[in-house]
């Protein structure tokens, strides 16, 4: 088979085209490297079966850039961070919309499958608690967030019209928070941000009272559950994610823990519209895919410093 990933040089487009060469299959990545990386792709540009293109997702790719049919696209090109998203809110939204149409219309002409990697934010600030799919969302739409969270909540709607209106055979995964190695250490997010932290014996810099809970999934689970999404018939969206859900502060403490140190906590001020509490209902994904998180915490928490340490070891050689 042959795949069109946007967002390859991401933290999650990255593992993703790991998993589907290790498959055998073809891929062609595209990326703005606007927050990807051309390191987190470095070790696949030797393989035959790889190649990549800079380029924008927003404006529609020349067929001269991507020559040829594909069998399934994936559209995973996106701004992911809060500090990424809030520094650049038009690309965010273009991404979200004229990207994601723009990939539909290349599954639209060549007959291919098409994933979209949407997320929990489509419920915004939840009162229902956990999220189950059917849960409408509680989101600012003119808030801070709401340039990732609109986007995506029309890249949803978009997705359904091309299933609806075109019969492209789409699927919506809702990716709840996600981590793991090629994580950019200056994202923003809690796992770099603590673990970089932890890495230098610096307090640890919670978010108002730490009260927030979110739920965190390592990257080989959620790239499972995208393949087993990938192949199923499902069109309504399903939520990927880990159910364990911790507190921010109770998160603070495992990675104390992890650090072997006794880290302080240096509490800053709650972003606005941070969501208070986020757990994935994943019966639906447990039921159609067969899939749930294997990784303990703790594991993944390991080999995402462990990635950390090795990136500070490179870059402290002369
Ligand atoms: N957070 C924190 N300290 C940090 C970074 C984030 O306490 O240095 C909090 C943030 O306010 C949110 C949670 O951790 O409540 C997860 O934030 P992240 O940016 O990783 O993802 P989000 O789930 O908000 O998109």
């Amino acid at each position: 088979m042959r795949h069109l990933v946007s967002g390859a040089a991401g933290f999650i487009g990255s593992h993703l085209c790991d998993r589907l060469l290790a498959d055998g299959q073809e891929v062609v990545g595209l990326d703005n490297l606007i927050t990807g990386s051309p390191q987190n792709i470095e070790h696949l540009r030797s393989r035959a079966n790889f190649r990549f293109e800079r380029c924008d997702v927003s404006i529609p790719v020349p067929e001269s850039l991507i020559p040829g049919r594909f069998d399934q696209v994936w559209h995973l090109a996106s701004l992911a961070s809060p500090k990424h998203y809030l520094a650049h809110p038009i690309e965010t939204l273009e991404s979200g919309s004229s990207g994601t149409r723009n990939m539909l219309e290349i599954a639209r002409r060549d007959n291919a499958r098409f994933l979209i990697t949407s997320t929990s934010e489509c419920y915004g600030d939840p009162v229902v608690h956990p999220q189950v799919e059917t849960y409408w969302g509680n989101v600012n739409p003119v808030g801070l967030r709401s340039c990732y969270d609109e986007s995506k909540r029309y890249a949803e709607a978009m997705t359904m019209a091309y299933w609806r209106t075109h019969a492209v055979r789409t699927n919506i995964a809702r990716i709840f928070n996600t981590y793991g190695p090629r994580m950019a250490l200056d994202d923003g997010r809690v796992v770099p941000a603590f673990l970089d932290q932890a890495l230098h014996g610096l307090p640890l810099t919670v978010f108002g009272d730490g009260a927030q809970t979110r739920s965190f999934c390592y990257v080989s689970d959620m790239v499972e559950g995208l393949m087993r999404l990938s192949q199923s018939e499902e069109r309504f969206p399903v939520n990927l994610g880990n159910p364990l859900e911790l507190t921010i502060l109770e998160f603070a403490q495992r990675i104390s823990r992890l650090a072997g140190e006794n880290l302080k906590i240096a509490y800053e001020p709650l972003p606005s519209d941070d969501p208070k509490q986020r757990q994935p209902d994943i019966t639906k994904a447990r039921t159609i895919l067969g899939w749930e998180p294997k990784v303990k915490l703790e594991d993944g928490l390991r080999e995402t410093l462990d990635y950390f340490k090795s990136l500070a070891a490179v870059s402290a050689r002369p």
